[in-house]
């Protein structure tokens, strides 16, 4: 029987992304798969401090094995921005990829230095043990959305080496090099060992 492991996120594209690269040994569970509708609080000011809350927060509310991802785009000429803030950079409701996106591009404009990362933190809680994990996939920041493929600010990053955004790029070519699919190989060669 397959080991059953929460991954604490509703985002249907992650959830997919990470049951691709998880392969057959583990259950991924999502939260809405064990009733957990709660508005679980990510108000650290690090990616760490939020994964670990939100698998903490699994954890003691129903005892699961869990891990918890945050990810945030750094942005060089931003002084590191958007970062941990990166779901809410917009002003609003936040989570509104298009006006995130599209700050994003207004404060570069005219900007030279388009350096950024992508940057993926995965807390792991296992038994009685809290592990961490880290990917990251450098690029820069295009000067206007293209593609339709991925979600959140991948219409504007192009990775290095690439000469097309991960939205123009199919969901194996981003697993491969993307910040999150580093961080879940991590993972699982620590889960597989
Ligand atoms: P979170 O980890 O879900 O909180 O993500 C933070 C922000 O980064 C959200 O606005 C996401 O849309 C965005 N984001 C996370 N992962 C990716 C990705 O792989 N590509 C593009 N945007 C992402």
């Amino acid at each position: 029987m397959k080991e059953k492991i929460v991954f604490a996120t509703n985002n249907s594209h992650k959830l997919s992304e990470l049951r691709q690269i998880v392969g057959e040994r583990y259950e991924i569970l999502s939260l809405a798969d064990i009733d957990c509708h709660d508005d679980i609080p990510e108000t650290a000011d690090t990616l760490e401090g939020n994964a670990l809350l939100k698998a903490q927060w699994v954890k003691e509310h129903y005892g699961y094995d869990c891990f918890a991802d945050d990810t945030g785009l750094e942005v060089d000429a931003l002084g590191g921005a958007p970062g941990v803030h990166s779901a809410r950079y917009a002003p609003g409701e936040g989570h509104d990829a298009a006006a995130n996106t599209a700050l994003l591009l207004k404060n570069l404009q005219g900007v030279a230095n388009r350096k950024a990362r992508f940057r993926t933190v995965i807390a792991l809680l296992q038994g009685d043990r809290t592990m961490m994990f880290e990917g990251e996939v450098k690029g820069c920041i295009l000067t206007a959305p293209r593609g339709e493929g991925g979600f959140g600010y991948d219409p504007v990053f192009m990775p290095e080496g690439w000469d097309k955004s991960f939205a123009e790029a199919s969901a194996e070519e981003k697993n491969a090099v993307s910040h999150r699919g580093r961080a879940t190989r991590a993972l699982l060669e620590y889960l597989n060992h």
